[in-house]
């Protein structure tokens, strides 16, 4: 009885929302110049619908795609053709979308939770959720948390940041952000572990009580509201905001190509189709023009951490041009020792660098434009897996995700805090 309420449940949502029936996650390795100029020719083709989970970057790098069904045989005739090998990651995108819905729906429980203590850290949350979770952390911890809001998105969704905050006035800070991608759902859900784990260790974890008894934590966990409703009741790939341009049928920016600097340059896109849209004019998205505000009016934030998935990477600007940023030396340590701290948990391994250094040329990225205004402790992550699951990670792999990348953000937070400048 208990299953087929589920199946009912599930069928009902299935119904609004897009499906991938058939759809496979190809995995292909060029291993030449040539075989990498055809894997990006494939980017142009628009009638194959191909989504790239892993943009081309090298040869010998992986590149994953989620190809629909009726593109599937076409594409994979095409690479036997040229001699391109693949493999497949997901036999059946559909299935572990269901497999994600039939956990959320178990987990899902008819009453609210009444305290954060009873939610489920171990089960993804829909906008609503999350937005009830945040409410409560500050009702229970009036004293160290508070939620901003500090601007609407384009839909008039609140873009909520949470502060934690000892006292004090505007002082130096810490930026932690999750989900500007919407798709990537192991971030939204890291940040609400990270929301709770700061309220718990306030004081018991030493490291952390000194970083809060001189440093505020700005933590903006659903950065692209838009995106994040649209991948619960639409579509789950859905990757950019929902913004409309006119002249085009297409929605949607990129967020990570929308910021101030070098915007427009290579690694970003001028169709409003593409993926990496970077939009018709830096800061055109409300969600990312809220944070620039934010960041100008604060003036004090000396790290700021924009989180992604996936790849196992942690990366330190630039995207935009191959010059090394003047601390690079520096930021290089700190990658190396949050890395480090990272992989002690459970063995997980990073890589890390530079972004056009170790994944491709990104302009209009959120950390290039943060170091730019003077923010040196300029970082992005992108969390678990390296492709096994891809954007769909089985939530069982919440909890330990954020524990790990916790131990790697209190390297960054207390390496700023030691390193005043
Ligand atoms: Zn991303």
């Amino acid at each position: 009885m208990k299953v087929l309420l589920l199946l009912a449940a599930l069928v009902a949502v299935a119904a609004a929302t897009e499906d991938f029936v058939g759809h496979q996650v190809l995995r292909i390795v060029p291993s030449s110049d040539e075989e990498l100029r055809r894997v990006q020719e494939l980017q142009d083709l628009e009638e194959l619908q191909l989504d790239f989970w892993l943009s081309p970057r090298g040869t010998g790098d992986p590149v994953d795609v989620r190809v629909p069904f009726r593109s599937l045989q076409p594409l994979k005739a095409h690479l036997e053709a040229n001699g391109v090998p693949y493999s497949i990651m997901i036999e059946d995108v559909q299935a572990l979308v269901d497999h994600e819905q039939m956990q959320m729906l178990r987990h899902r429980r008819r009453l609210q939770p009444l305290s954060t203590d009873t939610f489920d850290y171990s089960s993804y949350h829909n906008l609503d959720e999350i937005y009830a979770f945040m409410d409560l952390l500050v009702a229970e911890n009036p004293n160290l948390v508070s939620k901003l809001e500090i601007g609407r998105s384009t839909e008039d969704r609140p873009l909520y940041v949470l502060k934690f905050s000892k006292g004090g006035t505007n002082r130096p800070a810490i930026w932690i952000d999750t989900g500007i991608h919407s798709r990537e759902w192991v971030t939204q859900a890291s940040g609400v572990w990270f929301a709770k784990k700061i309220v718990q260790d306030q004081e018991k974890d030493e490291g952390l009580a000194s970083i809060l008894d001189q440093m505020d934590i700005f933590l903006e966990i659903v950065t692209n509201p838009d995106g994040f409703v649209f991948t619960h009741t639409t579509n789950r790939m859905w990757r950019k905001t929902r913004s409309k341009r006119s002249g085009s049928l297409c929605i949607g920016v990129d967020p990570n190509r929308n910021w101030d600097a070098g915007f427009g340059g290579s690694g970003s896109s001028s169709n409003p189709c593409s993926e990496t849209y970077r939009g018709p004019y830096a800061d055109s998205e409300p969600e990312v023009q809220a944070i620039v505000n934010f960041v100008k009016n604060h003036g004090n934030i000396k790290a700021f951490i924009s989180i992604h998935s996936y790849s196992q990477l942690l990366l330190y600007p630039y995207g935009y041009t191959t010059t090394p940023v003047p601390d690079a030396e520096e930021l290089h340590q700190v990658a190396e020792e949050a890395v480090a701290a990272l992989s002690s948990l459970y063995g997980t391994k990073y890589t890390y660098g530079s972004i056009i250094r170790t994944i491709y040329q990104a302009s209009g990225g959120t950390i290039d434009w943060t170091y730019n205004q003077g923010i040196k402790y300029s970082f992005t992550f992108e969390l678990r897996d390296t492709g096994r699951y891809g954007f769909l990670l089985p939530a069982s792999q919440i909890v330990p995700t954020a524990q790990e990348t916790w131990l790697a953000l209190k390297v960054i937070m207390r390496h700023t805090l030691e390193h005043p400048y």
